[in-house]
């Protein structure tokens, strides 16, 4: 870990990736640890573009549930201590999977959300915005009736344009890499770590396989592993 705190000190560019493991320790579920959604529940049924097609009822009962288990939830200090790292230079961009907006939330302004964000709605059909509180109420579009769906990427649809370029470009430049909180199962941002030649770092608190690609793997959980660097960094 001190290895890290001082490439980190010493890196001029730093790209930080996170998964779904960032948030657990907020109480928000992942999606394939034991714990996680799709233990119980078949994700490409339900966060798929067939599912918002052909079992419409069962995707929005599926989203609502995800955006209630927010109300609950606050960014914990792993989420600050990346903003703080932001705010001294430490950190240049913050790329995501998530769409619980918690970076942003934490105070990160770099952000790119790759997988979209819950919090926003639009029409499937016409693809006007919608408001959060019409998907829960399940309005349709006022516009024109079509179905509501939140602005997140689904199984089966390609991800933002610009978000992607952005994350990139953005490993391209950098000198470390920090993956923390992902299986890297979902492509393509399971290949962004591929794209960098800096120092690659994979935090995760479980890691099966052997991780060839990365010089450095920790095994644990995000907000710990963060406080420890933050205290090595001297910036927490
Ligand atoms: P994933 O569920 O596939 O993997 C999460 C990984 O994090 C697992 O390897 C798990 O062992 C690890 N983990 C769990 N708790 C941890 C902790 N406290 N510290 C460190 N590691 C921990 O999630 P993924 O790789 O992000 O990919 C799947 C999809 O999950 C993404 O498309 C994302 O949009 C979606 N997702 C997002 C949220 C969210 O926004 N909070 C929640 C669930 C799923």
């Amino acid at each position: 870990m001190r290895e890290v705190a001082k490439w980190l000190s010493e890196s001029r560019y730093t790209v930080i990736l996170t998964g779904a493991g960032m948030s657990t320790e907020s109480g928000l579920p992942d999606f394939r640890s034991k714990d996680g959604w799709w233990k119980q529940i078949d994700p490409m049924k339900l966060a798929s573009t067939d599912a918002l097609l052909n079992n419409y009822e069962q995707f929005r009962e599926f989203y609502q549930v995800r955006i209630e288990a927010l109300n609950d939830c606050e960014p914990h200090e792993g989420h600050h201590i990346l903003a703080e790292w932001e705010k001294q230079g430490l950190v240049q961009l913050v790329a995501t999977q998530n769409v619980d907006g918690f970076h942003h939330r934490s105070g990160s302004k770099e952000v790119v959300e790759l997988h979209g964000n819950i919090y926003t709605t639009r029409c499937q059909s016409c693809r006007k915005e919608a408001s959060i509180n019409e998907f829960m109420a399940e309005n349709g579009c006022s516009y024109c009736d079509g179905r509501l769906r939140p602005n997140v990427v689904l199984f089966g649809e390609m991800l933002p344009e610009q978000a992607w370029q952005r994350a990139l470009m953005a490993m391209q430049k950098a000198d470390l890499v920090i993956v923390i909180g992902t299986s890297l199962q979902v492509y393509p941002v399971n290949q962004l770590p591929m794209m960098s030649r800096g120092k690659l770092v994979y935090i995760n608190a479980d890691v099966d396989e052997e991780q060839h690609a990365f010089h450095k793997v920790i095994v644990g959980k995000a907000k710990e592993t963060l406080i420890q660097l933050a205290a090595m960094v001297g910036c927490s």
